[in-house]
């Protein structure tokens, strides 16, 4: 069966999926265009592991100029991997690559496994998108849709990950 167009408001990156996890205020400060990830400790360094990594085994492919996806062939199955640096927000991890594997799915008519790879962990999760999975997905999405469409960002509550994140200036100094 070809594949069901997806409507723009589902065309997000994986990025959002993460920072809805993680802060929604930080996805409305990175969807409204205030980007100060370049300060970011925690990018650079998740940048150097993925460039070391896996770059012999994978090849990088960004799909439709939004999601950037490392996949390796297994037989006829296609694995994408995200490498990150910790398990910490492995929750976001799992949703940013459930989002992958549910765009390949809807937009272009391909499934596929995911793996999220912790190299300074020696741990590997496998993702699967299941259909209570891509239900979660659907929901998640439009409630994204609802956050990016507010005229204010969220109020930001202190958490333990602020101390880390690109926005600490602008939300507590
Ligand atoms: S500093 Fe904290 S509250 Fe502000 S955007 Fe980052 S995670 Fe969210």
């Amino acid at each position: 069966m070809p594949p069901t167009p997806l409507p723009p408001q589902t065309r997000l990156t994986g990025t959002q999926i993460q920072y809805f996890i993680v802060c929604p205020t930080k996805l409305w400060l990175f969807s409204h265009k205030i980007s100060m990830e370049h300060t970011s400790d925690i990018v650079k360094m998740g940048k150097a592991i993925h460039e070391t990594s896996y770059s012999r085994e994978n090849k990088e492919k960004v799909i439709d100029s939004r999601i950037a996806i490392d996949f390796v062939k297994r037989g006829d199955a296609l694995i994408l991997h995200e490498v990150k640096k910790s398990r910490r927000l492995e929750k976001a991890h799992r949703f940013q690559l459930l989002y992958y594997l549910y765009y390949l799915k809807r937009a272009k008519g391909i499934i596929a496994e995911g793996v999220i790879d912790y190299p300074a962990e020696r741990h590997k999760t496998e993702v699967t998108l299941s259909e209570e999975a891509e239900n979660e997905i659907e929901s998640t999405i439009q409630k994204i849709n609802a956050i990016i469409q507010q005229q204010e960002p969220p109020k930001a509550e202190k958490k333990r990950y602020c101390r880390k994140c690109s926005y600490f200036q602008l939300c507590w100094a």
